[in-house]
């Protein structure tokens, strides 16, 4: 849809401003909007549609002069021409820029891509390190040819089209007046060889699209929304273009019975009042199984106990976190009268000896401030 906007303001420059001004303005938000830059924006893409459409008709001086008097209105409908004279705005792109290139795409063969693939593991496997096995869907090299795309026994020689450049160069006319635009060849797709009789099974691409499962190893210490490099698992090249990398999302799952903290893993553990008074062993779980763990008399709620080394290691470091174990202290509810018989002598004992802990609490310690 063509816009309604004021041309020159789309491309951000003066009524009077020189073609170089416009020129440069072009470039610059060409750039910046261009879909290769910003995949599945549909917001950039009309941006840049406007940008172009604007750029049409500003470059040319006739046409120019006709929108500076008559608007929209002058450059449009009957009179051919305007913005619809590009078939799309990636012909006008490629015309301006000469094709891929200038966004760093190589010359010759193209690289595989990078894929990313995610996988859940358990909180235990994140700390102690695990290996995952993955399906990935990805373009590989062919078996049957070993990538060359020739059938097995056949010849591959130079591409005579592009004598093995790969690609072809073509003068096109542009707004600009007369560019040269690089091709990939299409007697040879750009590999730049000819195969005398294509490889049956991946029809002489020497690629084939398959689902394969890759082991990945986790390292011990990872945290969701880490991910793992394979250099060169991701999609095979062309031939003799490098393969893409493989990355490996992970996510770890949550675990009932852990926190993690930093390298640190904190566990709550639940004792009942008489044996925080009296002290007593528990048995918590681990990442390395289960633990006793010794809570001394007088322990009060919220103290901690600390397993040291059983954290989180710093990935592919030395250093470790610790478990700690976290104390909460359960008040029993006695409901029975013999139950509340039985406490009355250690309730006795407590209002005569004072709380008996270490912590006095704040009315304990006022008390014997005044004594
Ligand atoms: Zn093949
Ligand atoms: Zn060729």
């Amino acid at each position: 849809m063509p816009t309604t906007r004021d041309y020159y303001e789309v491309l951000g420059v003066a009524r009077d401003a020189s073609d170089r001004d416009i020129k440069s303005a072009f470039r610059r938000l060409a750039r910046e909007l261009h879909p290769d830059v910003n995949p599945g924006d549909p917001t950039a893409e009309e941006r840049f549609k406007e940008v172009a459409e604007a750029y049409e008709v500003l470059s040319d001086s006739e046409q120019r002069a006709r929108y500076d008097r008559f608007g929209h209105a002058g450059v449009r409908g009957g009179g051919g021409g305007g913005a619809q004279g590009f078939g799309s705005f990636q012909d006008i792109f490629d015309a301006f820029f000469g094709g891929a290139d200038v966004f760093g795409g190589a010359g010759g063969a193209a690289a595989g891509e990078d894929l990313l693939v995610a996988t859940s593991i358990s909180f235990v496997q994140s700390a102690t390190g695990t290996e995952v096995e993955v399906m990935v869907d990805r373009v590989e090299e062919c078996g049957t040819c070993d990538g060359s795309g020739a059938a097995p026994g056949s010849e591959v020689t130079t591409c005579d089209a592009c004598q093995g450049q790969g690609q072809v160069r073509q003068v096109v006319s542009t707004a600009l007046g007369q560019m040269v635009r690089a091709r990939p060849c299409p007697a040879c797709e750009g590999t730049g060889r000819h195969v005398a009789v294509p490889c049956a099974d991946c029809r002489g691409r020497g690629r084939v699209r398959a689902q394969s499962a890759v082991a990945v190893r986790v390292p011990a210490g990872v945290a969701t929304g880490q991910r793992i490099r394979l250099q060169g698992r991701g999609g095979a090249g062309a031939p003799g273009a490098p393969a893409g990398d493989l990355y490996v999302e992970v996510r770890v799952m949550p675990d009932d019975r852990f926190v993690r903290d930093d390298l640190d893993i904190v566990h709550e553990v639940s004792v009942p009042a008489t044996a925080a008074m009296t002290g007593t062993t528990v048995s918590v779980p681990t990442i390395e199984g289960e633990a006793d763990v010794v809570i001394p008399a007088g322990t009060q709620p919220g103290d901690e106990m600390r397993l040291k080394g059983l954290g989180f290691p710093v990935v592919h470091g030395r250093s470790r976190g610790d478990q700690v174990v976290v104390v909460d202290v359960r008040i029993p509810r006695i409901t029975s009268d013999e139950g509340r018989e039985a406490l009355r002598p250690l309730a006795d004992h407590l209002s005569e000896h004072g709380d008996d802990g270490d912590d006095e609490g704040f009315f304990g310690r006022l008390r014997h401030a005044f004594r």
